[in-house]
């Protein structure tokens, strides 16, 4: 067993993590670390925490035994933990949901939220709807224009999208307008953040709530043995993409401790990892604050943040969770980068093959796994978070493929080119 107890009282893995925000926000924080403390265990809370989750998004999410793949690759059996076939289509919603519960207990009736993919504020503008409570979504002017689909979505959910026209106009842009209408408005406004990220408690709060997609691994992974009568307990390899590392946190945090069990990041290598246009904080960035916490950034030598590239706007953010940098230098878990190309080529591969659209962000953790069951054995295992589903990204992939989305006859071109999987 690998002992580990992180964060400490205030909110530290090692030397990252912590709480740097302005004096203006401390008394904010305070309360919802002390909102948190009280409820995290709370019986009642945990009871309705885990009645939304069975009955609004549809949990437990099936794990998936992709066969036909995991033959073709010739090695290691690859399994799919479906968090696509939650409801709004990705893990976000079971954050988001113990997020939304704190704030209504807290008396919040404002939520703002920032989004970079748009599944983050399509799940807190759901969740907002549910409960009734008033939504505010910031969203990178760039993003807004990649992810329509998404905006549309939010905004018949009733929520309102302010486009953020500084920077990048990203997702870190989205980033820093949230802080700002969160210091001003702190006294009615509760801020839902998507990933394991910001200060203190918000990066162990999310990885517990996202922590069911692991727990859920723990007795679902010895079952499915069970029944393909392997001798296996627990997965060799437990794979995930890395954008802020919300998934891969709630799918690696309940197996830190099985440490027969690799746990791997997969990073959006973009264009490579030497071409600087990438988002792989851990591979290539290095230790700075950012949005709150200590963590492994992309900066330059006088601490600006650089700009970062990848094919998938959830993963397109130049930081990345406090946790997987302590995880990093403990060597807990090792993370490694998938390039635009590879995971847009695993992406058209995994519809093919097993009849499953995955996001692009998944791509790159279903990419990562391609790869490594080719080096493995049959009897061997590799579970990867699925983290969502790819209908939000069609357009992007036609985009690439040269395809024009509604034109049928060049439909019918792709078909012919590609040929059928079998
Ligand atoms: C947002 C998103 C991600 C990246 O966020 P993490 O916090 O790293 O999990 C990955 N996959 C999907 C489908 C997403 O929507």
């Amino acid at each position: 067993m690998f002992e580990y107890s992180y964060p400490d009282a205030n909110g530290h893995f090692g030397s990252y993590g912590g709480s740097f925000a302005s004096e203006t926000l401390t008394h904010a924080l305070v309360e919802l670390r002390e909102a948190y403390a009280k409820y995290q265990h709370d019986p009642e809370f945990v009871a309705e925490f885990n009645s939304e989750l069975a009955h609004f998004v549809g949990r437990p999410s099936p794990v998936y035994h992709a066969g036909r793949m995991s033959k073709e690759m010739g090695g290691a059996q690859i399994y799919l933990k479906r968090e696509d076939l939650n409801h709004t289509g990705a893990h976000k919603i079971n954050n988001v949901i113990g997020q939304a519960m704190l704030a209504k207990r807290m008396g919040k009736q404002r939520i703002i939220a920032e989004t970079g993919a748009g599944q983050h504020g399509v799940a807190t503008a759901t969740i907002c709807a549910r409960y009734g409570l008033e939504c505010v979504v910031y969203m990178g002017a760039e993003d807004v224009k990649r992810q329509s689909p998404n905006v549309y979505r939010m905004k018949l959910l009733g929520a309102t999208v302010i486009p953020v026209e500084s920077g990048s106009k990203t997702l870190k842009d989205a980033l820093n307008e949230a802080m700002r209408d969160w210091v001003a408005n702190v006294d009615n406004t509760f801020y839902i953040i998507g990933t394991v990220a910001g200060p203190a408690p918000y990066p162990a709060m999310v990885r517990d709530f996202q922590s069911v997609i692991g727990t859920e691994c723990l007795t679902q992974m010895p079952e499915i043995f069970k029944e393909l009568k392997m001798a296996n307990e627990q997965p060799d390899i437990v794979v995930a993409c890395v954008g802020g590392g919300s998934n891969a946190m709630g799918i690696f945090y309940p197996y830190i401790p099985f440490e027969n069990t690799k746990l791997i990041g997969v990073e959006a290598a973009g264009e490579g990892l030497d071409t600087g246009k990438h988002s792989a904080s851990l591979q290539k960035g290095s230790s700075g604050v950012l949005h709150g916490n200590r963590t492994f950034i992309m900066q330059d030598d006088n601490g600006q943040i650089l700009e970062t590239h990848s094919i998938s706007a959830g993963l397109d953010y130049p930081g990345v969770g406090p946790e997987h940098a302590w995880l990093q230098e403990l060597g807990r878990a090792t993370y490694v980068g998938i390039t635009d190309q590879e995971a847009l080529q695993a992406f058209h591969y995994l519809c093919r093959a097993e009849g499953i659209i995955p996001a692009l962000e998944s791509s790159h953790a279903i990419a990562y796994a391609m790869k490594l069951a080719k080096t493995m054995q049959p009897e061997q295992s590799i579970l990867v978070s699925l983290s969502g589903r790819g209908d939000k990204d069609i357009g992007t992939v036609a985009d690439l493929s040269g395809v024009d989305f509604y034109d049928r006859p060049s439909m019918r071109g792709l078909a012919v080119k590609g040929g059928p999987a079998a």
